[in-house]
This record gives C-alpha cells, sequence and structure tokens, in this order.
C-alpha cells in the first residue's frame, strides 16, 4: 500500500527537521508546521534569522567557557562580579539556573560535562585542565564546586578536590537542597538561592 500523506512535500520537509529537536515527537512536528504555516510571513522569516544569527555569533567565552557572543562572555567583564570567586558547573543550563536564583556574584567555569568512566569520559575530555591553570591560589580567593549531586558530579567534585589541595584555595561543595541524582537545570530558584547559601565546605 502506498504512503499516503495529506500534506504537501514542503510540511513534511519542515515536519522532518523539527522531529530532529529534543523532546518533539512527530505529532508536536505537525502542530509546530501548521502553526508556522498559518503565522505571517514576517514571523517565519524572524524564526528563520534568528536561528542563523545564534549559529553565527554564539562561541565559547575564552576564560569560563560559558555560552558567549563575544570573545570574553559578560560575566567574566563584569567588574562587579566577584572575580576571585569561581564556581564550577557542568554545563551553560545549570549555569543559567545559578545565574536565575541570584544567589551569586563570583564568576563561572563551564566544565562542559562530568568524569564518566563508563562513558570513556576522561579529564582530558572536559575542561578540567583549564580549570586547574585558572585556579592560581594568587588570583583566586574561593572555589565552588557545583556539579550535580549525581554520582558523576559527585565523582567529579571529588576529583577536582583531590587535584587542587594543594594549593591551599579554599573550596566548597554547593549543599543539599537540590535533589539528589537530579539536574541544577530543572530546581526552582529559592531552592538553588538556599543550596548556595548553605553551602559547606568541602569535606
Ligand atoms: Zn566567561
Amino acid at each position: 500500500m502506498p504512503d499516503v500523506t495529506p500534506y504537501p512535500d514542503p510540511i513534511l520537509r519542515l515536519m522532518d527537521s523539527l522531529t530532529c529537536l529534543p523532546g518533539i515527537g512527530r505529532k508536536t512536528a505537525e502542530r509546530l508546521a501548521l502553526h508556522i504555516l498559518h503565522t505571517p510571513e514576517v514571523y517565519a522569516q524572524t524564526l528563520c534569522r534568528d536561528i542563523i544569527r545564534m549559529k553565527k555569533t554564539v562561541c565559547i567565552c575564552d576564560t569560563c567557557f560559558a555560552l558567549s557572543d563575544s570573545v570574553t562572555c559578560r560575566i567574566c567583564s563584569d567588574p562587579s562580579r566577584n572575580q576571585d570567586t569561581i564556581c564550577v558547573v557542568e554545563n551553560p543550563a545549570d549555569m543559567a539556573a545559578i545565574e536565575k536564583s541570584g544567589a551569586y556574584r563570583g564568576v563561572y567555569h563551564v566544565l562542559g560535562g562530568v568524569l564518566s568512566p563508563i562513558d570513556g569520559i576522561g579529564p582530558e575530555d572536559i575542561r578540567m585542565k583549564e580549570l586547574f591553570c585558572r585556579s592560581d591560589p594568587r588570583t583566586v580567593r574561593e572555589i565552588i564546586v557545583a556539579t550535580n549531586t549525581s554520582v558523576e558530579g559527585e565523582s567529579t567534585a571529588s576529583y577536582i578536590m583531590d587535584h587542587l589541595r594543594s594549593r591551599h584555595i579554599p573550596m566548597s561543595r554547593i549543599a543539599t537542597g537540590v535533589p539528589m541524582g537530579g539536574d541544577l537545570q530543572f530546581v526552582d530558584p529559592l531552592t538553588l538561592l538556599t543550596a548556595m547559601e548553605r553551602r559547606h565546605a568541602f569535606q
């Protein structure tokens, strides 16, 4: 039996592209495609332009490895932020979650992942070496390790602590208050605020 579809080819092609996005199944792609079809053309043009502009201009900060639209991100170049306090996070979404909480006024270091031997991810696969290079006791007053409370996040935190212990920089681990095994990006700002305020020294 031939594959009968009620939609013309351009709609099917857009649906195919949309299903490549995380969390978008065939049904949602169909709804989105039809929605875009019925919006004014200027909306579709703006959407396309914004996607292309984002792809062309967003890069990685050369200091903290956060997403940025310049060589050095806004936080790293902000003199009102505490440049001597580094908060280590797994990814840009976790960094954004902490920023939304308003609990933190230092700078960040985005690892770009966590250590996971079972997946073959070692220190050389994330920005661990760059963190150690930045962690100069003459310029850094505190390091807060805010990797997630998953097994990998905890072991990554331990690895960082072990390697920086000899530098005698005060280190702390983000406090409990965030759910064990959970992702920071899904935690509400108040819980994150509490977690930052009640952080404790690394054991
Ligand atoms: Zn930066």
